[in-house]
């Protein structure tokens, strides 16, 4: 059922500030609403939890992506079409412009911001894989401060997350000069567009003479949280990327990871999707 428009409120500050007051006053009470394509689904089919909330939309000191020597900064409004389309992201993190355009159809990359799809906190989202793969770090603000924390460990549980009712993520950093990464992006939903990922996967592996230097592994929707694999990456560290490391590093994944059954996917099927995808990247990296 659609809910009761006027038991809804929204406030549109014209300063940052203001809006980060009102948050702190009263924590919990007032949310926030940047592009809103999560939250109006929400609206629209009656289960909104909240009833207050801040427009964030207007405040361009959270929009736009920054370079500096070590980092790239992206403001959390940033939409998926700004990412795609801006050359220095396509250039050293072309898993996150993957992510992007894969993300939705047009009007929602046009809306959508990746700080909503951090702070939605869906296991099923497609942009933390590869944030978790170029190790990002997440710039909290607060009328209090601000604080940096790694991507790495944000999200605690089902829509849990270290972040407190008085903060907004303001700008997520990306760490540059990473050295020669070979990556690896692969959704897969029912369709090719407008589809919630089954699985979705991110890798990311430096090799050294066929030597798995260092490699990150970072997937959605096998776990209650977008996960790192960190025991398939011990695992993988050092060795040489052969067909018999692919195969044991198939089963440390499988048990690693954590699908369940749901009206998308079955369990069975998104563990083997999700071993078949990590088998496809080390391949496809030892090839390059
Ligand atoms: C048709 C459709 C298709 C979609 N397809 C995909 C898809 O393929 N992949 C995918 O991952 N997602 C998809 N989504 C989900 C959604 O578009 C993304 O999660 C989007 O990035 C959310 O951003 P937003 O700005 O619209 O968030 P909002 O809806 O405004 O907010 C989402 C949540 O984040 C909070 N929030 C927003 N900004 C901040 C901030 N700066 N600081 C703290 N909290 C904040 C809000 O309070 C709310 O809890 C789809 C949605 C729709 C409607």
């Amino acid at each position: 059922m659609r809910s009761f428009v006027p038991a809804f409120e929204m406030k549109t500050p014209s300063r940052l500030d203001s809006a980060l007051e009102l948050l702190s006053r009263e924590p919990g009470i007032w949310r926030p609403f940047a592009g809103g394509t999560d939250l109006m689904v929400l609206f629209e089919s009656g289960k909104l939890p909240h009833r207050r909330f801040v427009n964030l939309w207007n405040f361009n000191e959270l929009r736009g992506i920054e370079v500096t020597r070590s980092h790239i900064a992206i403001g959390a409004l940033t939409t998926y079409t700004d990412i795609q389309r801006d050359a220095t992201l396509q250039r050293e993190f072309p898993l996150l412009c993957k992510a992007a355009a894969e993300t939705g159809g047009v009007a929602t990359q046009n809306r959508g911001t990746i700080g909503g799809n951090i702070a939605n906190g869906s296991p099923a989202a497609d942009s933390p894989p590869a944030l978790l793969v170029f190790d990002a770090e997440l710039e909290l603000i607060s009328a209090s401060g601000s604080r940096r924390v790694s991507y790495h460990g944000f999200h605690t549980g089902y829509k849990q997350m270290d972040l407190r009712a008085d903060e907004l993520i303001a700008r997520i950093w990306l760490p540059r000069a990473r050295g020669a990464w070979k990556t690896y992006f692969r959704k897969v939903g029912t369709r090719r567009a407008q589809a919630i990922s089954k699985v979705c996967f991110a890798g990311g592996v430096q090799l050294d003479k066929g030597i798995a230097r260092d490699v990150r592994v970072a997937v959605g929707s096998v776990a209650p949280i977008v996960i790192r694999a960190v025991r398939t990456e011990e695992y993988l560290r050092g060795k040489p990327l052969e067909a018999s490391t692919i195969s044991h590093a198939r089963k440390v994944f499988a048990d690693e990871i954590a699908p369940i059954d749901d009206i998308r996917s079955t369990s069975r099927y998104r563990r083997t999707v999700a071993q078949n995808l990590l088998e496809e990247f080390l391949t496809i990296a030892n090839t390059l």
